[in-house]
């Protein structure tokens, strides 16, 4: 019997699943099938362009015929206890704040009578508010800088106003308004979902919103502009569901898509 040739590469079997290097470099990437294809990115809408001023005028000449002196919904007996349940409506509905703050002012509806109640009964007559041990300390600390530093009163100014314990921007703009007829304009929730939805003056946070809304709003509006905007947003121009069919403005909002009966 004649020696064995030893093997060589090219006589080991290739195994029959695997295609030669050669054949895979030359067969060609087949288009992926359109429907198997990524969709594509859905396009954002458009943003729908800010009312023009003779809107923006009509929209609070009809808020005005409707409602002429929009009142605010947090009750209180003077600056003081207007500025306390300001503090106490973050985070929180106004009714929750009435419930709570019915009792509380009755026995202390001055900066002199909360500091004498202390901070134990306050948090207590308050528990029902969320956030309500902060809120606490914050009533007590706002009011002893109120008798430190302004006699007791509550300041006019914003500056003196948003250095209080616990008093934001906001804050100081519902103060410098109800209190004091400034034609301050405080942007919660509802008026910056309402703003950027007809949209008045569009914005990406509360301030861009209220700045916004400073430049637009017609003189003769502007004291009740806030009110209007955010009892609008509250009870018609709603989060979840916009009651369109009831909106006394709805021919002339761009808010896309708008609910129907
Ligand atoms: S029409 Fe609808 S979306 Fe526009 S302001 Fe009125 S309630 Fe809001």
């Amino acid at each position: 019997m004649p020696p064995r040739k030893p093997l060589t590469p090219s006589d080991v079997p290739r195994p029959v699943d695997t295609p030669p290097a050669e054949a895979l470099a030359k067969v060609k990437a087949k288009p992926v099938s359109k429907a198997l294809a990524k969709p594509a990115a859905k396009r954002k809408p458009k943003a729908p362009r800010p009312l023009e001023p003779a809107l923006v005028d009509e929209v609070f000449t009809r808020f005005h015929e409707a409602n002429p002196e929009p009142k605010g919904e947090l009750e209180h007996v003077n600056p003081y206890t207007l500025l306390v349940a300001v503090v106490l409506s973050a985070q929180a509905t106004d009714a929750g704040v009435n419930r709570a703050t019915r009792s509380l002012f009755a026995v202390a509806d001055t900066p002199e009578k909360m500091l004498a109640l202390g901070e134990d009964k306050v948090r207590e007559a308050i528990k029902t508010i969320g956030l309500f041990r902060n809120k606490a300390k914050n009533v007590i600390a706002l009011s002893r800088t109120l008798i430190d530093e302004h006699g007791g009163e509550v300041p006019q100014d914003r500056d003196a106003l948003e250095r209080l314990p616990g008093v934001g921007r906001k804050t100081a703009n519902v103060v410098l308004n109800m209190a004091f007829a400034q034609p301050t304009i405080a942007v919660d929730t509802h008026l910056f979902r309402v703003s950027n939805r007809i949209p008045l003056a569009p914005g990406k946070n509360p301030l861009a919103v209220e700045l916004g809304l400073e430049k637009i709003v017609p003189d003769r509006f502007r004291l009740h502009a806030h009110h209007w905007l955010i009892l609008h947003g509250r009870y018609v121009c709603k989060a979840r569901k916009p009651d369109c069919p009831r909106c006394l403005i709805s021919d002339i909002c761009r808010f896309e898509p708008k609910t129907v009966i």
